[in-house]
């Protein structure tokens, strides 16, 4: 088992990544404290994660509010005795608005949930690790940080936030032991996309998310389990000596899907 006796901190992990990440490292041997404003899904995800075996709980935490943060960290090390491995998951995309049309309060309302969030955690979790001198600590951007569509301009800085945030404190803490990475995930098939898509059928789901995958150079979007892979990697000791890395899990994105030939083009 990757994650024997370790204990992990799994932010928004009732539902999509990371629940998909929190089952996988329990499968693992890890203890789970999935922390997400969802509290039925977390419980329900850790019940999940019980009936295989394995141990969790779940905390009712809004990511952005620092006491919130705070209190559930206090939890964790009061019932487990440690923090080994610290996935900051929990994140939404905003609806697209042109810059001009985009509120302060729609603007700092992403930036907390996609960027402070990872400040508040770390914040209350790096001296558990500092203790120890062992931890990992995952952050997930976007590849919308380097390949952005238009009009999300609040969100994909966030998520541009998050690889700047990761290597700085990559840096500060790689002396200690700490791993600090991040993952960049291409589409994933969640309830991410539901502002866009929540109210059609599934078939129709099923046509979006083919379409979706024509432009990822696999031809697929991606799942809850193909970024598990990643985080698990990245959270075990397979991946020791990386840190301060930015690690795409984007069926190839950011290359641009297999071209025609160009004599093709040339008809
Ligand atoms: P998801 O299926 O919507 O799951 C996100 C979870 O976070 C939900 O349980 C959500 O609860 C929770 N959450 C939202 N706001 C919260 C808050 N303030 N405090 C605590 N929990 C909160 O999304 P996902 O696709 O798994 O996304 C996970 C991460 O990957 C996010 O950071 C996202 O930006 C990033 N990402 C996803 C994709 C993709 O294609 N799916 C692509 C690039 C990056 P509610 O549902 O109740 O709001």
């Amino acid at each position: 088992m990757l994650l024997k006796d370790k204990v992990a901190i799994i932010t928004g992990g009732a539902k999509g990544i990371g629940r998909g990440m929190a089952l996988k490292f329990a499968e693992e041997g890890c203890t789970v404290a999935i922390a997400d404003i969802a509290i039925k899904e977390a419980e329900e995800a850790v019940d999940e994660i019980k009936k295989k075996g394995g141990n969790g709980i779940a905390i009712k935490c809004d990511v952005t509010s620092g006491q919130q943060v705070g209190d559930a960290v206090d939890k964790v090390v009061k019932k487990y005795g440690k923090i080994d491995i610290l996935v900051n998951n929990a994140g939404a995309i905003a609806a697209h608005v042109p810059i001009e049309d985009l509120t302060e309060e729609s603007w700092d309302k992403v930036l907390a949930l996609n960027l402070k969030s990872d400040f508040l955690f770390c914040k209350y979790v790096v001296p558990h690790m500092k203790k120890k001198k062992y931890g990992k600590i995952i952050n997930l951007s976007s590849i919308g940080a380097v390949q952005p569509p238009a009009h999300e301009i609040h969100y994909n800085t966030a998520k541009a936030g998050v690889i700047g945030f990761t290597t700085d404190l990559a840096n500060a803490l790689a002396p200690l032991n700490i791993n600090v990475n991040c993952i960049l995930p291409g589409p994933i098939r969640t309830s991410f996309y539901d502002h866009n898509i929540g109210s059609m059928t599934e078939e129709d789901k099923d046509k979006f998310f083919t379409r979706l995958g024509k432009k990822v150079p696999m031809q697929r979007v991606g799942t809850p389990e193909d970024m598990a892979g990643a985080a698990l990697f990245l959270a075990s000791e397979l991946s020791a000596y990386i840190t301060g890395q930015a690690l795409y899990v984007a069926g190839g994105l950011p290359l641009l899907p297999p071209a025609p030939p160009p004599s093709s083009l040339a008809k």
